[in-house]
């Protein structure tokens, strides 16, 4: 009956076709199967976006291409993919397989990821625009003598003819001096055939600035660039951890080894924190290299996508950037760089919450290139993973020149209660301050509180004067006479009076300390001196912070106070004396990471100084000199530091032992908050029983940060030796615990703030 025998169910089950496979950036998580349409073969191709229809209605959506293949596909009745939305593929296989990763690692869903990894500017084709484009088919072209034609469309014609370019109907109408009539019918008779193209009418100018030439390096350096090229040319190479002090010549190592790379003819990506994103650090890289492209958070979506262009089509040479950088769309990755990988700032703190370092790690991975994490300091689980074999170990532990490391004393202020010297500054302090400004030299302060009195308190009834938002006790700014809240922004005009509608006592107190106050206290007492004070209140307008550093490189100032904001990266050969007014504000946050944060910034701070012939001191006031971490930092022990801080982190099953993830809720009334973590609580524990697997929680607890923009929070700390495991978990609570209408919940992999 069928002519041969095979059944028509058979056939129904041996359909093949070639399949996309399509992931949305909203919506279902999971991919779903498109046919490709004869027509659109080869234009619908992985890494680029597609309309596709969905649902009954079959409305059209964008969504990712993400693999396509010619395969069985069953019964399924597919639908067919509408159209290509891109003539560029944005994402090459590698960066398809790096996005998956990320969103199976941080518990995103994939379409998420990949908006975040291509600019909304990329997207949107910023600074572009379609034109369309004439040209005369060449069949046309060789009988157009034999055509007959009305004078003007002949004269048209012949001038397209004889132009080496397509030309827009604007200028050929132009260059012809006759209106459209006349192209539009030889359009229409087919003469001529158009072609729409996107360009782009953005240019900017390329970093033009003097060329350096490259210093010989010391035996260290030397050492370490051969310890790269070696995982250069492996065919499996290993992060490496350049673990080198401050000031050991850690750029200078980056420098060599990203010109070997560029030599093959290959791109490397610099990342560094936002915050070094200064025009020091790209004239640093724009004297040695060509063909860079700096990518920072206030640039135009037009000079976005322009960049993300330049660097796609492999003109770029070197991609200098912050955390996003790490997303650049160079076509042959040869090497990573991730400088100060112990930087927070890498961390991304909105959905997907990814980890720059982390990331990167996987990149470099499936590209094959070797990635160099650089610090003074690195992060637990970076050290970790270098003392377990995972990664190659470079210690430069001397400074260049053999610079001696600067001394670091504590000051305890514990026992400064001196009257005469009331306020932040101990009478160590000032006198080095004092000596040193004799010797003409310069001082950084730092204090990682901004604004004047951090606390506002009546002494009467005892009342705080708070945040109505957050709860969080308001700092007083003594500019414009505000109170204000660090974590909302709140805005009031300072009380004079107790708030206490029963109290009205008129001597309520401000006191704690913030950088205003501080800038006010060495006013008082180094008033003929020059000083500038450097936090997010003063660093507001775009160049005040280059104009800072500007002053305080001429020398012009001679102390600079601020927040951590002046810890990082800063090179002044001048500064002989760095003071840190409270080196116990890090310290006593409820974080795992408080001691290595603590750590990490006196070490930070303190490399500021002794980078010249003049040598250098650090003067750390603490209640808490005994302190493991501030000892060490001391000491600049950073092995004493982890051989004491890495047993602690085992035994109570935490990073980079044990695998973390927190949870958040957030909404406005507390009950409901509470009681939601409470089922997810007990649902984690019902799953890990199930499947007999152990998963620690901490909490659920009010998170530090009890109240925030009039929301209630609370956090639960998982902790867990099986990443699985943990990851699972997390989704059975999304599909099972029912979430309250005004109840909002994230779950953050490997979180950092605590
Ligand atoms: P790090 O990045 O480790 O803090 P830098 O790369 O900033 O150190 O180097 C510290 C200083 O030493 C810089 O001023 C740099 O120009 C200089 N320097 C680096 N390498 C050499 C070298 N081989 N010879 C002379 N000076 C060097
Ligand atoms: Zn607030």
């Amino acid at each position: 009956l069928f002519g041969d025998d095979s059944t028509p169910w058979e056939q129904d089950d041996a359909q093949t076709g070639l399949v996309a496979s399509i992931v949305m950036s909203t919506g279902p998580e999971k991919s779903f199967d498109y046919l490709v349409p004869d027509e659109l073969v080869g234009e619908i191709l992985p890494g680029r976006r597609v309309y596709v229809p969905l649902g009954r209605s079959n409305r059209r959506v964008m969504a990712y291409c993400v693999a396509v293949e010619r395969k069985e596909y069953g019964r399924r009745k597919l639908k067919y993919v509408l159209s290509a939305l891109d003539q560029q593929t944005l994402l090459s296989s590698q960066m398809l397989q790096m996005t998956q990763w990320m969103a199976e690692y941080y518990l995103a869903s994939w379409g998420q990821v990949l908006d975040a990894v291509i600019p909304a500017a990329v997207r949107g084709n910023a600074g572009t625009r379609e034109v369309t484009l004439l040209s005369v088919p060449r069949e046309v072209a060789v009988r157009i003598a034999t055509i007959k034609l009305p004078e003007k469309q002949h004269h048209v014609l012949t001038t397209l003819a004889a132009s080496s370019k397509p030309m827009t109907p604007g200028d050929l109408a132009d260059k012809c001096r006759c209106t459209q009539a006349p192209i539009t019918g030889l359009r229409k008779k087919k003469l001529i055939e158009s072609e729409v193209r996107r360009v782009s009418h953005a240019h900017f100018d390329e970093i033009d600035i003097e060329r350096e030439v490259a210093k010989t390096l010391n035996e260290a350096q030397s050492s370490a660039l051969k310890t790269i090229l070696a995982q250069v040319s492996d065919p499996q190479p290993k992060p490496i951890l350049l673990h080198g002090v401050t000031g050991s010549g850690k750029t200078e190592v980056y420098i060599q080894a990203i010109e070997h790379v560029i030599d093959q003819g290959k791109q490397a990506i610099v990342l560094v924190p936002e915050i070094s994103l200064t025009p020091q650090t790209k004239q640093r890289f724009a004297s040695r290299f060509d063909r860079i492209a700096v990518l920072h958070s206030h640039m135009s979506d037009v000079e976005r996508h322009w960049q993300w262009k330049r660097i796609a089509s492999g003109i770029v040479n070197v991609v200098v950037g912050a955390r996003s950088a790490v997303f650049a769309p160079t076509p042959q990755l040869g090497m990573i760089i991730l400088d100060e990988e112990h930087d927070t700032s890498f961390k991304q703190d909105s959905m997907p919450r990814y980890h720059a370092r982390e990331v990167a790690a996987k990149r470099a991975e499936y590209e094959k290139v070797p990635l160099i994490l650089g610090t003074a300091t690195p992060s637990l689980e970076t050290y970790y993973r270098a003392q377990e074999g995972q990664y190659a170990l470079i210690p430069m532990p001397h400074r260049i020149g053999n610079r001696p490391l600067p001394a670091v004393r504590t000051v305890d202020m514990r026992y400064d209660k001196t009257a005469s010297f009331r306020g932040a500054i101990s009478r160590q302090l000032y006198q080095s301050m004092k000596r040193t400004l004799e010797l003409d030299g310069q001082i950084i302060l730092l204090l990682n509180r901004r604004g004047h009195s951090t606390h506002i308190q009546c002494p009467a009834c005892g009342h705080l004067v708070e945040c109505p938002h957050c709860e969080i006790p308001l700092t007083h700014h003594i500019t414009d006479g505000s109170t204000v809240c660090h974590y909302c922004d709140y805005r009031s005009s300072a009380p004079r009076v107790c708030p206490e509608p029963t109290c009205r006592y008129s001597g309520i107190r401000f006191s704690g300390i913030g950088t205003q106050k501080l800038e006010q206290e060495v006013k008082s007492k180094f008033g003929s001196y020059p000083i500038i004070r450097m936090d997010s209140d003063t660093m507001k307008k775009p160049g005040s912070h280059e104009a800072a550093l500007e002053r305080f490189r001429s020398q012009e100032v001679k102390i600079l106070v601020g927040t951590q904001m002046i810890a990082k990266g800063l090179d002044f050969p001048n500064v002989t004396l760095v003071g840190v007014i409270n080196a116990d504000t890090a310290l006593h946050f409820p974080d795992v990471r408080a001691g290595e944060r603590t750590f990490q910034l006196i070490t930070q701070v303190a490399g500021r100084t002794g980078r010249g012939d003049l040598g250098g001191e650090v003067l750390v006031q603490t209640l808490s000199p005994d302190h493991p971490a501030i000892e060490a930092a001391t000491r600049h022990d950073y092995a004493l530091f982890a051989e004491r801080e890495l047993p602690f982190r085992r035994d109570f099953q935490m990073t980079p032992f044990a695998h973390m993830v927190r949870i958040i809720a957030r909404g406005p009334t507390q009950p409901a908050v509470e009681l939601f973590m409470q089922q997810v609580s007990e649902e984690l524990t019902r799953f890990a029983q199930e499947q007999g697997g152990d998963i620690s929680q901490q909490g659920p607890a009010p998170a530090p940060i009890e109240k925030l923009r009039g929301n209630y929070r609370y956090h639960l700390l998982l902790h867990s030796f099986d990443r699985l495991l943990m990851r699972a978990a997390v989704l059975r609570c999304r599909e099972k615990v029912a979430v309250p209408d005004d109840v909002l919940w994230i779950a953050d992999v490997d979180p950092i703030d605590m």
